[in-house]
């Protein structure tokens, strides 16, 4: 179902025209926009980076090994979905590999940035594309699964947040959640990127638990990295320079190369059942009670 962000109410069909108050979101570069005020520079994200976040995610170990943990996670947990909602889509890279994976689901992706959605539309020709703000999402138990991929921590309130993407899943639908985890890891790329925190996993579990979900299984990956991870951010914490925030994703090919294949290590790992106890992200899958 479709929500009206005006009088609430609820309504089928393909037309975002409220049938109850006649209410109609406006239009962005084409996209309906439930939040335009956030259209340009929403918090804590710079619309700037995305051009050269759409640039250097495409071949960054990182983006690729997450893409490929998502599609492990949707296919193993909720192999019946038919539909998807990524909150926070960014450029659409998630987006663009699940469509390519599992050409069966029917996708559509939101972000608060505008410009976002413009990279978003090229790359997903098939996806349904808006524009609104996480805490107001305009579907009510609509999707089979949703999935919001590193996008809580940039917000205040991240128990409203889970709340509403809890009310856009059908019952017993599933929830896909990536967070940067250890608070002990906290540096300036966390500043930079408009964190709010990083996780614990204990505090992610109680919180999704708190929106109404059941836990299928929670890891952490970024593991075997984890000592790296914590030399280069102690390092950072020196203030010295100018800090690049994207300098991480700026690498020597083979160093590119040589991290994906750990990442590729370390989701083999999770595959056969191993829920790592630590690491730099923390992957939850979580289902809606009924
Ligand atoms: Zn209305």
């Amino acid at each position: 179902m479709r929500l009206c962000l005006g009088c609430g109410a609820t309504f089928d069909g393909n037309d975002w025209r409220c049938p109850q108050c006649g209410a109609e979101p406006a239009r962005i570069a084409g996209f309906p926009a439930f939040a335009p005020e956030l259209a340009r520079g929403a918090a804590g994200y710079d619309p700037a980076h995305f051009t050269e976040l759409a640039r250097l995610e495409a071949s960054n170990f990182w983006f690729r090994a997450r893409n490929r943990l998502i599609v492990w996670a949707l296919e193993r947990f909720f192999p019946d979905a038919r539909s998807m909602l990524e909150v926070g889509c960014g450029t659409g890279f998630v987006l663009a590999g699940i469509a390519k994976a599992l050409p069966r689901l029917r996708l559509t992706g939101s972000e608060a940035a505008a410009e976002g959605l413009a990279f978003a539309a090229e790359r997903l020709p098939g996806a349904t594309l808006v524009q609104m703000d996480a805490l107001r999402i305009p579907f009510r138990e609509e999707f089979d699964v949703v999935g919001a991929f590193d996008v809580i921590e940039h917000i205040e309130d991240d128990r409203a947040a889970l709340a509403e993407l809890a009310a856009t899943i059908v019952p017993g639908g599933g929830l896909l959640v990536t967070v940067p985890q250890h608070p002990v890891l906290w540096s300036e790329y966390d500043v930079r990127a408009g964190h709010v925190r990083r996780y614990r996993a204990a505090e992610l579990r109680a919180r999704a638990m708190e929106a109404g979900f059941e836990i299928a299984r929670m890891t952490s990956f970024v593991t075997l990295l984890l000592p790296l991870m914590f030399l280069s951010r102690f390092a950072q914490r020196a203030p010295k320079g100018q800090y690049d925030p994207a300098a991480e994703l700026r690498l020597a090919p083979w160093l590119n190369r040589t991290l994906e294949t750990v990442l590729d290590a370390e989701r083999a790992l999770i595959r056969a059942g191993v829920s790592l106890p630590a690491g730099g992200s923390l992957l939850l899958v979580g289902r809606k009670r009924r």
